[in-house]
């Protein structure tokens, strides 16, 4: 294994032992709730959206390390983006998953994402890592009226 992939290894590792804005938001007007019956993940994301802003942003739920990651990452990349750019992002992200394992990886344009790029040589685990993605996407559609926890 070389050094790079030790160290994104090990970025999955601390977020899934330490997950970012775990819990549910107290203001949340989006939010959706996400399931992959194939490695048992389950993930709820919320998000409090202002003016096409994702002021806030955080999930709970169970599942295996590589969900668990990439709802932390995610959560830490959307709070403060524009709608439109949470969108180009799941699109890299999506794009980069699912990628030929030969072709090269953008990590650049990447950025903290670049650590799940390992996925593409494991099918079955390419659902796991998209797995906030595609919930996020669908809160995005979910408009509710805004709760406010007491
Ligand atoms: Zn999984």
């Amino acid at each position: 294994m070389n050094a790079l992939k030790e160290l994104y290894q090990q970025t999955i590792l601390d977020h899934n032992k330490n997950p970012r804005n775990f819990g549910e938001l107290e203001v949340c007007n989006h939010c959706a709730e996400g399931h992959n019956p194939l490695c048992g993940d389950h993930i709820d994301v919320f998000m409090n959206i202002e003016n096409d802003i994702i002021v806030d942003v955080k999930f709970k739920g169970a599942g295996c390390a590589i969900s668990k990651a990439s709802a932390s990452i995610m959560t830490t990349i959307l709070k403060g983006k524009r709608i439109e750019e949470a969108r180009r992002l799941f699109e890299s992200f999506h794009d980069a998953v699912t990628s030929d394992p030969n072709s090269t990886i953008d990590e650049m344009n990447l950025g903290k994402l670049a650590v799940f790029c390992g996925v593409r040589e494991f099918p079955a685990r390419v659902k796991c890592a998209s797995l906030a993605w595609h919930t996020m996407i669908n809160a995005l559609a979910n408009e509710e009226l805004l709760m406010v926890k007491a």
